[in-house]
């Protein structure tokens, strides 16, 4: 049995949804696009959300529009996708890692601890689809000691005062925070749309704003989708409607290029109007069986789907070894492999790789964020895995136990 790590969900529905798109004549940047923002808002309850075409090209756009730049500083944890750190490079500022909670969030303590007067951003990550603590973190920000230390250098950071709470959530479209949906927890938070996230548009990402008084987010909106399309005042489909002098544009500032195309749009629409009733059901259906094995299992570690504040939309499945070690964690994975099984590791903590060590980082100041990697393995969570193919992932992964960790041949 050959079982894949995460294959997209494509059904009739999103083969349909981007056939009409093709059929349509129209293939870029247009009504598929609005179409899933307006979805993106009916889950989220955000004001706006904006798409664009990747989750690093928006959160590149955000950091732009906030005025970030060299000799700022933007918070974030050790334990994430590169990409949260690359967005805060790419725009000449200093990512200044923290390490994480034992369930993958940041540890906001820590965070408190890393801000200086050049904090710009905090951007924690809802790793797994598991919110952060995201009521400490408003706190945080908001914390009048903390207020005073802000040093605005751009019109939107006067405008805010403080720091922003820009929220990487690639991984948790439709997870709740004290009953809130991501999407309104953060002042921006992003979803990525990549080909392996929850919801997906091939590549893509939505940018939902929720910033508060006194700016007005159908405005921020406006503005911010001009960053998407290089500063031009008309869009293609704009200028495609006719008319005497829907041919004029003028550029009004350097944007980027990062507009999401109808033809991507479209397999998201068709994945985000049965998201609430049948994918997320059906991942949580995977996460429940997986729990009922692993729980009875005094080796293994169950990671949080639910506590008292949050819930989470079950984006990945990060298992723990008890008392392993990371080569014979690697080993176990090789014998999984054996059987046809497609595992993962989610995270590497940046500081293990070559340009963050190269940095300067060090993974020994971040010894949390290295044990959660040192022992996880992330197992396959999608809609289409059936009872079967989840039962053969847990005894495969028990035998791999037996085998490695316990020395039986
Ligand atoms: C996937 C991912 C990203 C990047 O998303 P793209 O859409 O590929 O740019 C950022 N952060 C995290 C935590 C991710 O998992």
């Amino acid at each position: 049995m050959k079982i894949p790590f995460s294959p997209p969900y494509i059904d009739q529905d999103v083969i349909n949804e981007v056939v009409d798109t093709l059929q349509s004549g129209w293939i870029t940047t247009g009504p598929k696009v609005k179409a899933l923002e307006t979805e993106v808002e009916k889950l989220t309850g955000a004001p706006n959300a904006l798409c664009v075409n990747s989750w690093t090209s928006g959160a590149i756009l955000i950091l732009k529009w906030f005025g970030i730049g060299e000799g700022d500083e933007v918070i974030i944890p050790a334990y994430t996708y590169s990409a949260t750190a690359l967005a805060v490079l790419h725009c000449g500022a200093k990512p200044v890692m923290v390490d994480v909670n034992d369930d993958f969030t940041v540890n906001v303590n820590q965070v408190a601890t890393a801000i200086t007067d050049k904090t710009k951003i905090i951007m924690p990550v809802d790793i797994a689809g598991l919110p952060c603590d995201y009521a400490a973190l408003h706190n945080l920000v908001m914390d009048p000691e903390v207020v005073a230390k802000f040093r605005p250098a751009s019109y939107n950071q006067q405008k805010l005062g403080r720091i922003l709470v820009l929220s990487d959530a690639a991984h948790s479209i439709g997870a709740f925070y004290d009953s809130k949906p991501t999407g309104i927890l953060a002042d921006i938070t992003i979803f990525s749309f990549h080909a392996v996230k929850n919801i997906t548009t091939a590549e893509g990402g939505a940018i939902c704003i929720n910033l508060p008084e006194p700016f007005d987010n159908e405005e921020e909106y406006k503005t911010m989708r001009l960053w998407t399309l290089n500063g031009q005042t008309k869009d293609a489909f704009t200028k495609s409607q006719g008319g005497a002098s829907s041919w004029k544009y003028d550029i009004i500032f350097q944007g980027l290029k990062i507009n999401m195309p109808d033809l991507c749009a479209a397999l998201g629409l068709a994945q985000i109007r049965k998201y609430d009733q049948v994918i997320m059901p059906e991942r949580k259906r995977v996460a429940e069986r997986y729990h009922e094995f692993f729980k009875q299992k005094s080796w293994a570690q169950l990671p949080v789907m639910e506590d008292e504040h949050r819930k989470s939309c079950y984006h990945l499945y990060a298992l723990r070894i008890n008392d392993i070690t990371e080569q014979e964690r690697d080993e176990m994975m090789t014998k999984v492999a054996e059987d046809g099984i497609s595992v993962n590791v989610h995270f590497m903590p940046m500081p293990l790789l070559t340009l963050f060590k190269n940095l300067g980082y060090n993974i020994n100041d971040f010894p949390v964020a290295y044990d959660n990697y040192a022992r996880e393995i992330s197992l396959p969570i999608y809609p289409q895995l059936t009872d079967v193919q989840i039962d053969s992932i847990c005894s495969s992964i028990e035998n791999a136990y037996h085998k490695i960790a316990q020395k039986v041949l």
